[in-house]
Formats: structure tokens, C-alpha cells, sequence
């Protein structure tokens, strides 16, 4: 049963209207990814839109035409293989959002099963949606934890996060790179990639959660999921009046580990 989990409160004028899938929320929600939703809400009203929240989870429906943004967080192995078996049934509603410039924010867990498939810490293989073609290795003993920092070249912007996975991650010829690593991990350690971007996907392995620390990607999902909804040219607040000022300069940059020794 898809249930309702926030809206927005009904004594204010809102100029738009935003609806949001939450996919999977009660299983996929690892080290506060819930708190992009929150973003969302938050950076949605501010750019007067109305926000309803829904969690699509098993065995539930996925409205293409009737979500405009959709968000699926981290999860353990355990859920991943729960989840990964309810995928096939929404595949090709999510496909076809996907392919018509549907948002989409999936983190690490969710941005691993957006892919082809996912080999868990144990060696199992789990069966991903197959949507996008980057696919995960497992590691050895090993995790990928710790902060974070990338760069954007196409929007000339740079996201702070703080990474926790073992899947190792490995993008195809027709996916971008959410960004690339300044410090940290990122997709795999070798190619100096963190994250997707593909036509209006965004993937990352940052928790904490992403959109909080990096304001600057919530004003650009939400945007992009109100332009495509009303047009391109509806009149929206610029990221300067309404955000901006609320992230101080240095907001973001940590000490890497040997500045603190
Ligand atoms: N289970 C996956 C991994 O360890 C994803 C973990 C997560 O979502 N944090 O790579």
C-alpha cells in the first residue's frame, strides 16, 4: 500500500505542486538518507511548492505520471536482497520515467540497483533494475568510509559527503560521473569517479545525508523536477535569495585525516 509519510502544511499559498516517491522508504533509509527527503521538502517549499511525500515500497505501485521526483536511499545487504526481488515489477514504469527526464536521487544502495547488479560483501549477486548500465564488485574485508569531496565540471560545482559502502562501482561509456574526487574514495578507488549522472539521475554514496551538505544539488533536483512539470520558463527563486545565505563559505571542507596529525 503506497502511504502517505509528509506533506506540507495546508495554511500557506503555494504557486506549484510537488509529489515524491520515496522508494522503499522503510527498508532503504541507512545513516539518515531520510534527511533528503526533509531537503526536499524544505528547498520545495521555499520555491512555493506544495510537497506530498509517499513511500512506494513492496509490492506497490510506481505512478510514473503521476510522481515528479523520486528518491532512493542506502540499505544493507539484507534489504538490498528483499528489495532487488520487488524491482522486476516496477522496472518498467521506473524506465519510463527514467527515459523521459524523470528526477531521480539514489544513494548508494539505491544508486547500486538502479544498475545491472550488485555482488554483496558475501559474493552473493543481487539482480539490480538494469535501468543503467554500471554495475558493483565486492571487496574483501573492506568498506570505503570516510569524507568526501568532488567536483562538478558540467555545473562548476563541488559536493561534500561522507561515503560508507563495500560495493565497488563501475560506470558504462554513456554515464557521467557525479563528480570527481578531490578527497576520498568514490565509486571504486581506481577511476577518480563518485556518483552518476545520467539524463536526470543523480547517484551518489554520500549519506549524512547529501542534500543537507549540498544545498546547491537540492536547488538543482527540485528545479529541474518543477521545470519539467510546469516549463522551463516558470518564474522560480534564484539559489542566491533563498539559499545561499544559509551555507557559510567555509561550510563543508573537513580536515582530511593528516591535517588533524
Ligand atoms: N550494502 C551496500 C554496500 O555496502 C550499500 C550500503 C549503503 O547503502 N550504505 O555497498
Amino acid at each position: 500500500m503506497v502511504y502517505t509519510s509528509l506533506t506540507s502544511p495546508e495554511n500557506r499559498d503555494y504557486t506549484y505542486d510537488l509529489k515524491i516517491a520515496h522508494l522503499y522508504g522503510n527498508l532503504m533509509n541507512t545513516y539518515g538518507d531520510n534527511g533528503n527527503i526533509l531537503m526536499l521538502k524544505y528547498v520545495a517549499e521555499k520555491l512555493g511548492a506544495r510537497v506530498q511525500i509517499d513511500i512506494v515500497s513492496l509490492e506497490d505501485e510506481f505512478d510514473k505520471d503521476y510522481y515528479d521526483l523520486a528518491f532512493f536511499g542506502g540499505g544493507q545487504d539484507y534489504e538490498q536482497t528483499i528489495v532487488a526481488r520487488d524491482l522486476p515489477a516496477k522496472k518498467d514504469s521506473l524506465e519510463e520515467f527514467i527515459n523521459h527526464d524523470g528526477v531521480v536521487l539514489a544513494i548508494c544502495g539505491g544508486f547500486q540497483l538502479l544498475g545491472q547488479y550488485y555482488i554483496e560483501a558475501s559474493g552473493r549477486r543481487i539482480e539490480g533494475l538494469g535501468i543503467m548500465r554500471h554495475y558493483t564488485l565486492n571487496q574483501k574485508n573492506n568498506r570505503y568510509i570516510g569524507d568526501i569531496k568532488i567536483y562538478n565540471d558540467e555545473f562548476d560545482e563541488t559536493y561534500y559527503g561522507f561515503e560508507n559502502h563495500q560495493g565497488r562501482t563501475f560506470l558504462s561509456e554513456d554515464e557521467k560521473p557525479l563528480g570527481r574526487i578531490i578527497y576520498g574514495n568514490g565509486n571504486n578507488k581506481k577511476d577518480q569517479s563518485e556518483g552518476v549522472h545520467y539524463k536526470n539521475v543523480f547517484g551518489s554514496y554520500f549519506h549524512g545525508p547529501i542534500l543537507s551538505r549540498n544545498a546547491n544539488l537540492a536547488y538543482r533536483l527540485v528545479t529541474t523536477a518543477l521545470k519539467n512539470k510546469y516549463g522551463q520558463d516558470i518564474p522560480l527563486a534564484n539559489y542566491e535569495d533563498i539559499l545561499a545565505q544559509e551555507v557559510p563559505e567555509e561550510y563543508g571542507d573537513v580536515k582530511s585525516k593528516a591535517e588533524f596529525e
